[in-house]
């Protein structure tokens, strides 16, 4: 579910009229879509494989045609285009980002089909989450949530949190600078 912190976090910083409710429920599911490939596991498909968990739908090129692809519901989502590309593109790629954050698992394909290299970056501060609501009542589960909540949630929303007020400080002086004008 940590997944989901991006779509949040920058629907708190841009605001409504920028992503409007529909763009931003789009957000969600697009940053948690990548893992429904772990389908791939009940299938017998390997892990490693480029079809496996962390394999073609958290490359770059599935993130990016399927965000091209959601641009035909721009009018639904009642955003501009290119808002609707950028976020939904930032909403599906972060996932593999953040995946290559953890400490477990195997490496993300950012580059499949072009390369089956899996990729970890040097900074790998979230523990990897145990699969099954079961399994995170444990010991094991709460150190994964505690290092998700430091390393992700702290740090998106404390940004985000900010820009949401400084956008309402901007919006403030300039309503302000505006009454005054008509004064
Ligand atoms: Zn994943």
């Amino acid at each position: 579910m940590t997944h989901t912190a991006v779509p949040i976090s920058f629907w708190i910083a841009f605001g409504n009229k920028l992503v409007p409710f529909r763009l931003f429920l789009a957000g969600i599911v697009f940053s948690i879509l990548p893992d429904a490939d772990v389908i791939a596991f009940k299938l017998g498909i390997p892990y490693e494989s480029e079809w496996g968990h962390r394999g073609f739908s958290h490359s770059i090129l599935f993130g990016f045609s399927l965000s091209i692809l959601a641009c035909v519901l721009t009018g639904w989502f009642r955003a501009r285009i290119e808002i609707v590309l950028l976020y939904l593109f930032v909403s599906i790629l972060s996932h593999g980002v953040l995946d290559a954050m953890t400490n477990g698992g195997l490496g993300v394909g950012f580059l499949i089909p072009y390369s089956s290299e899996r990729f970890f970056f040097e900074l790998r501060p979230i523990r990897v989450s145990p699969i099954g609501i079961k399994n995170f009542l444990t010991e094991r589960g709460i150190a994964v949530l505690k290092s998700e909540w430091s390393a992700v949630w702290i740090p998106l929303l404390s940004v985000s949190a900010s820009l949401f007020l400084l956008r309402n400080l901007i919006r403030r002086v300039i309503g302000a600078s505006r009454g005054g004008d008509k004064n």
